[in-house]
């Protein structure tokens, strides 16, 4: 997980949604609390391993996207989406060409149900290969049926699976896949792994899940309003709260990075690591949350791959340990404790980093900074303290109920 390369996810949602009916298109139209989009969107911005998501979008969707897309993370600007579903794509990519070299998720908006596992799973694949997609075995017999309505032939099943989404693809690999077609005049392939097999590349698979339905007519809609999975953090009734605490020692130097934000300064921070204390505090908080240890049973300091490591990542890490039990980080409140550099001109950054690497909305991470009145090691100028605490939401635990 060192230097993990940067992963955007493209969320198409410019269809129009027809065949569900109804005056929305199908992506805007409510499960539960939420509208289809935001559930997916969140299922992307949530992810640690997401760095961005952009979302392709028709432009007379603006304000119901604006709506969807609320205080959500990691959000890049919409782009908009062409005539066909291989337009929108490409119209994304389009979008993401500066991103490059980085590995690209394609979604479909009409698939709120990915779960945090698909989506590791799909970000691995695309560390390993130029394409790869999700597929699940075919369980029912297929048979080809003629126009008249008469069986014309069984299929050996055992070789077919059914594709899903997210697929993951080297963004260059895929942008120029895409070009090609177009220029060509293909214009009805129906995913991104055909225009890729259309271009000569070959495309490898990982596991699907069946969970991982794509809401396509209204009784979909209606079932999925039924039986959705709650995904509200008021459906999570075990709340729970953690403590962190850190400490690091100035020595020469010309900057110091607190809460994922290089602030300039006489000095920096001697540690193993980037030697954040913010986000070190951070992620102590949160596994106390879950009581699973500390930064230091995680990261062992005696091991060479953190050295220098930035410590978003830890905070990463514990961040997916939470989405890994079902659950989701409520808030997260910071106290930076020193003298000097001055905080305040760095807060909202700080509140900002956070919040992305925590996949969270700013209103749910609190920064804050303090002196000691001159007293003590920081009050010296000797070093940095930092506080945190998390609060955590978790489903309920049967044995524990
Ligand atoms: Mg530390």
């Amino acid at each position: 997980m060192n230097n993990p390369r940067r992963c955007i996810a493209i969320i198409v949602a410019a269809g129009r949604g027809t065949r569900a009916g109804g005056a929305l298109p199908k992506q805007y139209r409510r499960i539960g609390g939420d509208t289809v989009l935001r559930r997916t969107l969140q299922c992307f911005t949530a992810h640690p391993q997401i760095t961005a998501v952009l979302p392709v979008i028709h432009r007379d969707d603006s304000d119901l996207f604006a709506e969807a897309a609320h205080d959500l993370p990691k959000m890049l600007a919409p782009a908009w989406g062409g005539a066909t579903r291989q337009d929108s794509v490409r119209a994304g990519l389009e979008a993401l060409a500066a991103q490059s070299p980085c590995t690209v998720l394609i979604h479909d908006a009409a698939r709120p149900f990915a779960s945090p596992a698909l989506i590791s799973r799909a970000v691995e694949a695309g560390a390993r290969y130029d394409a790869a997609i999700p597929v699940l075995a075919v369980t029912d017999t297929v048979k080809v049926v003629t126009e008249s309505g008469r069986v014309a032939e069984t299929l050996d099943r055992t070789a077919l699976r059914t594709v899903q989404t997210p697929q993951v693809f080297d963004l260059d690999a895929l942008t120029i896949a895409h070009a090609a077609a177009a220029a060509a005049g293909i214009d009805h392939l129906t995913d991104d792994a055909a225009v890729m097999e259309w271009a000569g590349h070959s495309v490898a698979t990982f596991e699907g899940e069946s969970g991982n339905v794509k809401l396509t007519s209204a009784e979909d809609l209606a079932r999925a309003a039924r039986e959705a999975p709650a995904s509200g953090l008021f459906d999570l009734p075990d709340v729970r709260m953690g403590t962190g605490f850190d400490v690091h020692a100035f020595v020469p130097g010309d900057h110091v990075v607190l809460g994922g934000v290089a602030i300039p300064h006489a000095f920096t921070l001697a540690g193993h690591s980037d030697a954040d204390v913010g986000l070190h505090a951070l992620t102590d908080a949160v596994l106390g949350a879950l009581g699973d240890g500390d930064i230091g049973s995680h990261f062992p300091p005696t091991d060479p791959q953190w050295k220098g490591a930035a410590s978003d990542q830890f905070l990463a890490h514990a961040v997916g340990l939470v989405t890994a039990r079902g659950g989701r980080i409520a808030h997260l409140d910071l106290t930076l404790i020193c003298e000097a550099p001055k905080i305040g001109p760095h807060r909202e950054a700080i509140r900002a980093a956070v919040a992305c690497i925590c996949g969270l909305p700013v209103a749910r991470v609190s920064v804050k900074a303090t002196t000691t009145e001159k007293l003590g090691f920081t009050g010296r100028r000797e070093g940095i303290a930092a506080m945190a605490s998390a609060t955590i939401r978790l489903p309920a635990c049967e044995d524990e109920a």
